[in-house]
C-alpha cells in the first residue's frame, strides 16, 4: 500500500488499498484485455524476464487488472496484523480462474506423492472430491477427521509422519462447524507442518487466519468477496514471499489457472463494499436464525451465531460475527423441505453463496450429491437439510418469504 497515512478501517482498505497507477490516470484500474505486453527493446524484454523491470509480460503470468484485485485481497487479509519484527505483515496473493484452480495450485505446489493432507470433515464438496479423486490417483493421501477434537488432531499428527499439510475450512459447509484455527495451527507448527485455511465463508471482515500464524489463506472469490455473483474466481495468499514468488507462482503459471481481466475487474468493484455488505449479511442472518429457531415447523437450525450451536465459543474466539450461512431441517424432512423450497417467491433457488441475494439449496441432492449417503450423514448432511446464504435484502421481505413458504 502506498498511502501516506495508515488507514484505520477495513472498509477504507477495501476501497483504497491498491497502489496501482495507469498511464492515462483512469480512476479505476482499466480492464487490460491484452494477452501480451510489448517491449521497447530486446534489453527491456530481457530485464522483464530477469525481474529487474516489474512490468507485465504475458497475461497467464500476471496482468495489471489482476494485480489490483490481488493487492486489495492481500491488504484485507493482513489489515492490522504485524509480523514477528512488528512490521505490517506482507503476503503475496495470486488470482486464479476459480477457487478450484487456486486450490489445485495450493495442493500441487506443497504436496508430492506419498504425502498426506489432514482435513476436517464437512469440507466443501469440490475440495473433498479434488483430494479424494484427483490427488488420490497421484499418490497424495487425505485423512479426514473431526478437527474440533483437538486431542484427536494431536494424536493423528503425532502418529502419521506422512502428513505435510493441514487444511482447515472454517466455518465449514454446510453444517457451519468451526475449527479452532489458533489451536490447530499451534499443534501443526509443533510438528513443523504447513497450514492452509479456506476463508471463503468468513471473509477477512469476519476472520483473519494470518493472525494465528497460518501459511496460506484461500478464497473462492466467487462468493462474498465478489458479492454479486458476477464471476467465478479464486485466490491463494501466502506469507512466505520467496516461496510464493518462486514455486507457487511457477506452478500457477504452468498449470494455467489464471484469471481474466474482466472477472478481476468485477471482483475489485465488488470488494469495495465488502464491509457494508457483510454488516448487513450478518445482521440479517441473526434475525433469520432466530426466526427459524422459534418456528414450529423447523426441527433444528445450524448457525454458529446462535448460542445453541456447538461451535459458538470457537466462533466468538476467532470471528467478529457468526456470518451469513446457515442450514436447517424441517420437521417434515425431505418432502416438507422440497415443498418449502418450491414455494419461495423472492429467495433464489441456486447453489453458491455470498451474493447480495438470499440463496437456498439442498446439499444432499446438489452440492454434496457426489458423496456416499453414509458419509454425507456422518458429516451431518441429512436428507432434508436446507442450506441458506442470507442476502442483504430488507429483512422483512426475507422473513415474509420464509414464513409464507413454511405454510406451503
Ligand atoms: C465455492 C467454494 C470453493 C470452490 O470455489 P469455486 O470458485 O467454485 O471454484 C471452495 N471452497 C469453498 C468453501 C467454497 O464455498
Amino acid at each position: 500500500m502506498n498511502k501516506k497515512f495508515p488507514l484505520t478501517g477495513i472498509g477504507s482498505v477495501a476501497i483504497h488499498a491498491s497502489g496501482q497507477q495507469n498511464a492515462d490516470y483512469a480512476h479505476l484500474t482499466p480492464i487490460y484485455a491484452s494477452s501480451t505486453f510489448t517491449f521497447d527493446s530486446a534489453l527491456q524484454g530481457s530485464e522483464r524476464f530477469a525481474g529487474a523491470d516489474k512490468t507485465k509480460i504475458y497475461s497467464r503470468w500476471g496482468n495489471p487488472t489482476f494485480t489490483t484485485a490481488e493487492e486489495t485481497i492481500a491488504a484485507l487479509e493482513t489489515f492490522g496484523i504485524s509480523d514477528a519484527g512488528g512490521e505490517p505483515l506482507q503476503v503475496k496473493a495470486l488470482l486464479h480462474a476459480s477457487g478450484q484452480a487456486a486450490m489445485t495450485t495450493l495442493f500441487l505446489s506443497t504436496l508430492k506423492s506419498g504425502d498426506t493432507v489432514l482435513s476436517h470433515f464437512s469440507l466443501y464438496g469440490g475440495t473433498q472430491e479434488l483430494l479424494q479423486k484427483v490427488l488420490a490417483e497421484m499418490g497424495v493421501h487425505t485423512t479426514i477427521i473431526d478437527m474440533r477434537d483437538l486431542n484427536l488432531v494431536e494424536d493423528t499428527l503425532k502418529k502419521d509422519p506422512s502428513i505435510k499439510l493441514v487444511h482447515i475450512e472454517t466455518p465449514a459447509n454446510p453444517t457451519i462447524q468451526c475449527v479452532d484455527i489458533d489451536a490447530v495451527t499451534k499443534l501443526a507448527k509443533q510438528q513443523g507442518l504447513t497450514v492452509s485455511v479456506d476463508n471463503t465463508f468468513a471473509t477477512p471482515y469476519l476472520q483473519q487466519p494470518f493472525k494465528y500464524g497460518v501459511d496460506f489463506v484461500f478464497h473462492s472469490t466467487t462468493k462474498f468477496l465478489n458479492g454479486h455473483g458476477t464471476a467465478i474466481g479464486g485466490v491463494l495468499l501466502g506469507k512466505d514471499l520467496e516461496f510464493m514468488r518462486t514455486r507457487v507462482w511457477k506452478w500457477h503459471a504452468l498449470l494455467g489457472g489464471n484469471s481474466n481481466p474482466f472477472d478481476a475487474f468485477l471482483l475489485t468493484q465488488g470488494m469495495k463494499t465488502l464491509e457494508l455488505r457483510m454488516e448487513r449479511h450478518c445482521e440479517n442472518a441473526v434475525k433469520v436464525a432466530e426466526f427459524l429457531s422459534a418456528h414450529p415447523k423447523i426441527a433444528h437450525v445450524n448457525f454458529n451465531g446462535l448460542a445453541s450451536h456447538p461451535d459458538h465459543a470457537v466462533t466468538k474466539k476467532q470471528m467478529r460475527h457468526g456470518g451469513a450461512l446457515m442450514s436447517y431441517e424441517l420437521k417434515g424432512g425431505l418432502d416438507a423441505g422440497r415443498r418449502f423450497i418450491d414455494a419461495l417467491q423472492m429467495c433464489v433457488r441456486a447453489v453458491s453463496l455470498g451474493t447480495v441475494d438470499t440463496l437456498i439449496s439442498h446439499p444432499a441432492t446438489m452440492s454434496h450429491f457426489g458423496l456416499k449417503r453414509e458419509e454425507r450423514i456422518r458429516y451431518g448432511i441429512t436428507d432434508g437439510l436446507i442450506r441458506m446464504s442470507v442476502g442483504i435484502e430488507n429483512i422483512a421481505d426475507i422473513l415474509n418469504d420464509l414464513d409464507n413458504a413454511l405454510k406451503a
